[in-house]
């Protein structure tokens, strides 16, 4: 068994149908699979053994692809970035993973794998080999990486088609989902690799040029996340010509607001179904479906093969309507944490991973989410994660407390903000946009807090933990919003 085996069937059924599109090129489905078996070769004459890690640094460019299949091809566990990340969020990344190389945009990989006969072989893995590490935070701390296993990724890429996109190889996919993150890569590239679809690249998100896409190259199928959905309503562009081309669209990532939803189906004339999951289960979990059941607001029912439970602090399932933490178990729960055994007790327990997210079963067995119990701020569809900027915050020499929050934003969804108090002495010499400054140069830019506002002290509890709760979150305003 091997992940890889999707694309080679593929390929196998519809050799001349374009897999990827970018700008004015396509990459056919026999050219993915003779390009990534050229990657294959090239990793074991690098040095590559089965189960090494390798890093995958790339936006959406149909290179993301051929190196992804390549690596699995042979035998490798692949290990996507961010390309925005700044170099020491990468390099936790590539000491945490001990990967062996990492592969980016520096190189042309055309001219770099032409010299490498395709590999004939796909390596064989089993389906409790590790496929992909997703880096995620989890429900706390420092990124770590979720391991999805061969067969958690191809049961949820089936189930996704069998439950949800019912794709073939007429659809044409929006590929604006960054394929670095599970979403992007389950529900765009891997389930439309293994219906022969085709996918338009959109290396950067920008509502604009996503319309465009829509009409040039006639796409049926949208996948994104709520800001996405939001920002092409808000886009003076939009307008009849726009309506009536898509199939379906699948919202994902952070809660769809009802008003988006409604919008959007009402200018598209197509359904947008809202679904809910996390990295840590490959990631789909549950979906609303066009047959139905079906209603706005909630995310639905489990996709096949997967429970949803809600659960107390105990682990006890609450009767319907009581509000607890989600929990789920099926095929698509991750192995556990690279090389972290203790923080995987904390999460998977008899089978069941808790999600860290609040939700309610309601009489008509639909599941709503309502909150989070852990930190995560969803900014745009990205992952902040309070706790790593707020390390950084704390290496500036002025600041003696810090905490990272996020703020109601009507695009957004979220915006990170930032209160810190200062060391004594030190309020007259340190502006705001100095700590602003200092956090956007260490992290990737849809990290860094838009606002950061200074405190006399924070609010703290009995153990001296700041108490988030009681903070006054900073305003945004105008000039924040940029
Ligand atoms: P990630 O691991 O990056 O996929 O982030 C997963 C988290 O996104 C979940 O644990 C939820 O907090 C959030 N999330 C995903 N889908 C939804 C949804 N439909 N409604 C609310 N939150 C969601």
């Amino acid at each position: 068994m091997n992940l890889v085996r999707l694309l080679t069937d593929t390929a196998a059924r519809h050799p001349d149908r374009p897999a990827l599109r970018l700008g004015g090129k396509a990459l056919t489905y026999a050219r993915l699979d003779r390009d990534s078996a050229r990657a294959a070769s090239y990793l074991l004459a690098y040095g590559l053994e089965p189960g090494d890690r390798v890093g995958l640094s790339l936006p959406n460019v149909p290179e993301f692809a051929v190196l992804y299949y390549g690596i699995l091809r042979a035998g490798g566990i692949v290990v996507p970035m961010n390309p925005l990340l700044k170099e020491r969020e990468r390099e936790h990344l590539i000491a945490d993973s001990r990967a062996l190389i990492t592969l980016g945009a520096d190189r042309d990989w055309g001219a770099e794998l032409a010299p490498h006969a395709p590999l004939e072989k796909v390596v064989e893995r089993s389906g409790e080999d590790t496929a992909v590490l997703i880096y995620t935070s989890g429900t706390t701390g420092k990124p770590k990486g979720a391991e999805l296993t061969h067969a958690n990724l191809l049961r949820n890429v089936e189930a996704t088609n069998s439950s949800l996109l019912r794709l073939t190889e007429h659809d044409v996919l929006f590929g604006g989902l960054p394929l670095f993150h599970s979403f992007g890569q389950t529900c765009v590239l891997n389930c439309a690799v293994a219906a022969g679809a085709s996918v338009t690249l959109l290396p950067r998100f920008d509502a604009g040029e996503a319309l465009d896409l829509l009409v040039r190259d006639a796409v049926t199928v949208w996948a994104g996340v709520p800001t996405m959905f939001g920002a092409l309503l808000a886009h003076p562009s939009l307008g009849p010509a726009h309506r009536g081309r898509l199939r379906l669209a699948a919202s994902g990532g952070a809660s769809l607001p009802v008003e988006i939803l409604h919008a959007f189906e009402e200018a598209f004339g197509c359904p947008l179904l809202e679904g809910y999951g996390l990295s840590e289960t490959s990631p789909v979990a549950s979906f609303n479906r066009l047959e139905g059941p079906r209603r706005p607001g909630t995310i639905g029912l489990p996709i096949e093969g997967v429970r949803i439970r809600i659960q107390d602090e105990s682990g006890r399932e609450l009767p319907d309507g009581r509000t607890g933490e989600v929990a789920i178990s099926g095929h698509n729960v991750m192995k556990g944490y690279w090389n972290r055994p203790e923080d995987t007790a904390e999460v998977l327990r008899d089978g069941w991973l808790r999600t860290g997210d609040l939700g309610v079963r309601e009489a008509d067995g639909l599941f709503r989410i309502v909150g989070r119990k852990k930190e995560l701020i969803i900014r745009g569809g990205f992952n902040v994660y309070p706790r790593e900027i707020e390390e950084i915050l704390y290496e500036h020499p002025a600041v003696a407390e810090a905490a990272v929050l996020g703020t109601p934003h009507p695009e957004l969804g979220e915006e990170v903000t930032a209160v810190v108090a200062l060391k004594s002495g030190r309020a007259t010499v340190t502006r705001p946009d100095e700590l602003l400054a200092f956090v956007k140069a260490r992290v990737a830019p849809y990290k860094y807090p838009r606002v950061v506002a200074i405190a006399d002290a924070l609010p703290k509890g009995p153990t001296g933990k700041i108490l988030k709760r009681e903070i006054e979150p900073p305003v945004l305003t105008p000039h924040s919003l940029e």
